[in-house]
This record gives structure tokens, sequence and C-alpha cells, in this order.
């Protein structure tokens, strides 16, 4: 069966499909993505990942002509053209800043392309899960704060794929972002939690990370359901000596971590607090799925932001 992705407005067969080779995304890595998951149809907060992205492409000026409905119907058509309406699938939106006209600035007359790939869901091993995961600090050294593209979920991706290589080498699952003075900053892919005495804690988003859509449920489900939730700043010696370690993203959810570095988390992993946490989170997505909210309800996308 033929996949389909859509591309500069139509949906096309994925071997047949082309982006310009004059595409600054290409060329520059100048675009944004967005990664996000369904399950069994329903998207999960489609509409916190449209506002973060959209909130980027104005913050640098993408000059777009399309709108936050035209990307939900393109979406809902590239999942239905999939035929993953009732399966759990990966999804990811990029816009690019369109070919380049030789102005290296954003003022170039720029048409922003748009490409949305919707294919089914490899699930991550569930031991990942059940057992925790192997996280390693990057040798990238990011400024403490202050920088402006942090926050964006840039395609200019490679910083971060290199720290996952780096984790790779080491046989860990995840790489961590420090700056020079050892503080905690975000995963290469995911936001980075820990618990102290029953607390939760986390990296503030005024530090230079990506405001992770998971992160910020984590965030509220903590605080619906009693469990104190701190945003400060952390310091490895922190998380090395932490009872918990979890990281979020998108696709994987809430996974444990079971060491850092060298330094293995003393107690039971997952902890009873990250138990409880993806307990929640799982019956976050199951509420929402129960209420019928999937992709197909265009005009009816729940956000919790
Ligand atoms: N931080 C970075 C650098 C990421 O690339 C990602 C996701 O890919 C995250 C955090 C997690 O963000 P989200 O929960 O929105 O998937």
């Amino acid at each position: 069966m033929f996949k389909y992705v859509f591309v500069s407005g139509k949906l096309v067969i994925e071997s047949k499909a082309k982006v310009p080779v004059r595409d600054r995304g290409f060329l520059y890595g100048d675009g944004l993505f967005e990664t996000l998951r369904s399950y069994g149809g329903y998207t999960f907060m489609l509409d916190a990942h449209l506002e973060r992205l959209f909130f980027s492409l104005k913050v640098l000026k993408y000059n777009l002509p399309f709108d936050k409905e035209y990307i939900k119907d393109a979406l809902r058509r590239t999942i239905d053209k999939n035929n993953l309406q009732k399966r759990d699938a990966y999804i990811k939106i990029i816009v690019t800043r369109g070919i380049h006209s030789g102005e290296l600035h954003f003022n170039g007359g720029y048409k922003p392309n748009l490409v949305i790939i919707a294919d089914s869901l490899t699930p991550y091993p569930e031991v990942d899960y059940t057992k925790g995961i192997n996280i390693t600090t990057s040798s990238i050294r990011r400024p403490v704060m202050g920088s402006p593209l942090y926050c964006h979920k840039l395609l200019n991706y490679f910083e971060n794929i290199f720290a996952k290589n780096e984790a790779h080498y080491n046989e860990a699952q995840e790489a961590v972002f420090l700056t020079r003075d050892h503080l905690v900053l975000e995963g290469a892919s995911s936001n980075i939690f820990f618990v102290k005495r029953n607390i939760v804690y986390t990296p503030p988003l005024t530090q230079n990370i990506l405001p992770g859509i998971t992160r910020e449920v984590v965030i509220r489900i903590c605080r619906e359901n009693g469990i104190e939730v701190k945003q400060k700043n952390v310091h490895y010696r922190d998380i090395i000596n932490a009872d918990e370690i979890f990281k979020t993203s998108s696709i994987a959810g809430i996974v444990p971590v079971k060491k850092i570095d060298r330094f293995v988390v003393a107690r039971k992993v997952p902890g009873n607090i990250t138990l409880k946490i993806m307990k929640l989170y799982g019956n976050k997505v199951e509420y929402l799925i129960s209420r019928g909210i999937s992709c197909y309800n265009k005009y009816k996308f729940l956000s919790f932001r």
C-alpha cells in the first residue's frame, strides 16, 4: 500500500513527493516542525502543538499564507489517506521558509512550504517503561540563558542529533544538555523531571529549553492531583542524587530513567511518583479519547493551555 504525504497543498505518494532543492529548509534548516502522535485517531494536544508552531512562525517572521484550520484540515486528510483513522500514528508537521531568493535575512518575500507526514507508530520497547532507560550528558554545553532560539522547534536539529549520537555511543537512550556551570536544561528530544522527597522538579522555561507540550501536561497533572511541582534551576548534583528521574516527550510520553552517566538511581525504577504520573497521564489520554474527540472533530480539539 502506498504511503501519502502532504506537500505544497497536495497529497502525493511519498516516493514521488518533492521539495525544491533551493528550499531554505533544505539549504539552511530554515524551518520549524512539530512531532506529535495520535491515539486510535485522536490527535493528542494538537491545538497546543499548533499554538507553539504559530508562536514560533510569528516570532521568527515566517510569512505564513495559511492558518491553523488549514493545517488541521490537511492533517485530517493525510491521516485519512493513509488509513490511520483508527490507529496510533506518528505525525510530523513541517513548515519551511520557502525557496531561497538569495537574501539570507527573512525579508526576501518568502512563501512558506507545508509538509505533513503521518505514519503508523512504532511503540518504544515496553521495557523502557517498566525498567527505565539510561541517559547521558552531552559534551555540548549551552549558555545559561538568553538564546532566542532554543524555545523554538527548529528544523536545524543538528545539535540534538549530535547529542543523540553521543548517547547512542554511550549505550544510553537520551542525551541531556547542561550549561557550563552544570545546570540541567533538557534532553535532546525530551524535557527532564526529577523527584526528591516527593516533590517534582523541572528546569524553568526561562532557561534555554523547548516549552514541551508533554512537560506542560505533566505539570498540570501534578497540580490537579496534589503532587507538588516546582520549576526551578536544576543542578547536575541534584539530578544524580534524585529519588526518581523521568523524561517527557509527545511520542514516548513519560519514560522513567534508571541511570544518568555512571550514577544509578538508588530507589526503585519507576519510582512511586513517576508511576503515579504515568498512570494519570494514561487516564488523561483515555478520558479525551472516550469523549470521542478525534482528528475528525475538526473544530473541537482540546487543549490544556
Ligand atoms: N525538548 C526538545 C529539544 C525536543 O526536541 C522535544 C521533542 O522533540 C522536547 C523537549 C519534548 O517536547 P514535546 O513534549 O512537545 O514533544
